[in-house]
């Protein structure tokens, strides 16, 4: 409910956002660097001044982590800017990287109440504010006096309340960096096993720099350890060691957070074509393989001019935008719903038009087809949409007869991705479900062995980041709950 204040102010109230500067599109589909600039002092503070704040706001309930949101933009309406920071910081350890690829729009600002008559308050552009603010990278907080920055935070790391218990965490993605660091501010010693040589999951692996750069997500890990938690890298649990070998050597509890990584293709001919992808391979070489520093690194990746990126959620898009920036002159989206019925977040979805990415709505691959072994054609068929299937959106038919051929030298599959069992598969006593997620009670986490909690995307599936960050920080609390009763 709003208060009488809060309405008098909505008389007054900007019906727009503050725009965010971005580079140009036609600027920015020739190179990698980040898309939307963050805003400036000035631009937050006049932001900030759009929230009511209300006496009872809903904003905070939207918010997985729970954020206090109104607290910190009332301090950055303050310009009290590093206090912000703090704010934030009380409930997540990784602000820059939330104020970026966070879906707001579902969260947050869907249910702020300047939003019913308005453009909602820009939570995530000003979270990004004063994150970015706090970073300093290599500079140390005394040389850039009133920052806090994430490389030096000594004054952050906790003395070990419980001295002895070792916690492990399988997986260094949202969830698992979120669940080590609220163990950490407790006091537990978490140590982070990470099968890949970079930590992060997909925010480094997946999600491109134009819209993540890799500096700001390792600025925020190096908070995450700064506090005390060890990560180490190269470490495929379930082929070195094993679950059971893990609480058999001192750990007491163990968080699994390992994500949804295995690629899922659509079972048509010619999907064994030489340059035929998932988007977890093409996003992995160009982002993690770093061919997108070409030519300073010359990872093998389809060059190409003509590309078909299957799918509509925001891996399609950054499968879409990073092959326009490897300088395909037609990047064709095919989706078989309409744009309506989308998942990738609007932004997404405006930014790869403005970027001529072509959308073929309503069509589907029904084959790829080959010349000598490569990619030469992918053959589609145009849809209808019938009445809602169980996901609540309108099932998409074949119109017989609509097939047609695209020249395409390069397809990208990004349909989904489901849980990787290899790590599932080392435990005898860890119940899954019929797709392979693991099966955990969603409020804590527990799983059905006893010491073993589990979230993110390898319980859910393919999610958001906020959704595993909310159940990495359940878990710690759970992991907390279970190490001083022993209760299970
Ligand atoms: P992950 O981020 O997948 O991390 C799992 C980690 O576990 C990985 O580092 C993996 O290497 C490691 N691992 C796996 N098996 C083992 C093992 N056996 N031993 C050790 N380590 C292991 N969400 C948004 O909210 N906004 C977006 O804009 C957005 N864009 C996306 C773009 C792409 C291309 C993709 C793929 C996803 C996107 N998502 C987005 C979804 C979001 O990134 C995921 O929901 C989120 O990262 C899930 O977090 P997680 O910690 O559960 O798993």
């Amino acid at each position: 409910m709003v208060d009488k204040k809060s309405n008098k102010k909505s008389a007054k109230i900007k019906t727009l956002k503050t725009k965010m500067p971005e580079q140009a599109p036609e600027k920015r589909i020739k190179n990698f660097k980040e898309v939307a600039l963050g805003y400036s002092e000035e631009d937050a503070v006049r932001e900030s001044l759009r929230c009511l704040q209300c006496k009872n706001p809903r904003c905070i309930e939207g918010c997985p982590v729970d954020i206090d949101i109104k607290s910190f933009i009332d301090l950055i309406s303050k310009r009290q800017f590093d206090k912000a920071l703090e704010k934030i910081r009380e409930k997540n350890s990784l602000p820059a990287i939330c104020g970026r690829v966070c879906p707001q729009e579902d969260q947050c600002e869907k249910v702020c109440i300047v939003g019913i008559k308005n453009d909602p308050v820009a939570i995530g552009r000003l979270e990004r504010f004063v994150a970015d603010r706090g970073l300093c990278g290599e500079e140390k907080k005394s040389d850039k006096p009133g920052h806090l920055c994430a490389g030096d935070s000594g004054d952050l790391k906790h003395e070990s309340k419980l001295s002895g218990a070792k916690i492990a965490v399988i997986g260094s993605g949202p969830a698992g960096l979120t669940c080590a660091s609220e163990l950490a501010k407790m006091g537990y010693k978490v140590t982070i096993f990470e099968a890949l040589h970079k930590p992060g999951g997909v925010l480094v692996y997946g999600i491109p720099e134009f819209r993540l750069p890799k500096k700001i997500l390792f600025d925020e890990v190096k908070f995450v350890e700064n506090m005390g938690v060890e990560i180490e890298l190269n470490t495929v649990v379930g082929k070195i060691f094993t679950i059971d070998d893990l609480l058999n050597n001192g750990y007491k509890s163990i968080f699994i957070s390992t994500g949804a990584g295995l690629p899922y293709f659509m079972d048509i001919p010619g999907e064994n074509l030489n340059y035929v992808y998932s988007a977890n391979e093409y996003l992995t070489r160009s982002n993690l393989m770093k061919a997108y520093l070409f030519p300073e690194f010359d990872t093998p990746i389809a060059n190409v001019n003509k590309i078909a990126v299957v799918g509509g959620g925001n891996v399609a898009m950054d499968s879409a935008r990073t092959a326009k920036r490897l300088g395909a002159e037609h990047v064709y989206l095919i989706y078989r719903r309409s744009e309506v019925e989308m998942p990738a977040r609007n932004e997404e979805i405006e930014h790869a038009k403005e970027e001529g990415i072509e959308f073929l709505l309503l069509t589907n691959p029904v084959e790829i087809i080959g010349k000598n072994g490569w990619v030469d054609k992918i053959r589609c068929i145009r849809m209808q949409l019938g009445e809602p299937d169980e996901s609540g959106r309108r099932r998409p038919n074949p119109i017989l007869g609509s097939e047609y051929d695209i020249d395409v030298e390069a397809v990208v599959m990004a349909i989904g991705q489901g849980p990787n069992p290899l790590l599932t598969s080392s435990v005898s006593d860890l119940k899954l479900t019929k797709r392979g997620n693991i099966e955990a009670d969603p409020e804590t986490g527990k799983t059905s062995k006893r010491g073993v909690f589990a979230g993110g995307d390898i319980v859910t599936g393919a999610a958001t980041v906020i959704l595993a960050m909310g159940a990495g920080k359940k878990s710690a609390m759970a992991i907390d709950d279970y190490i001083k009763t022993g209760k299970w």
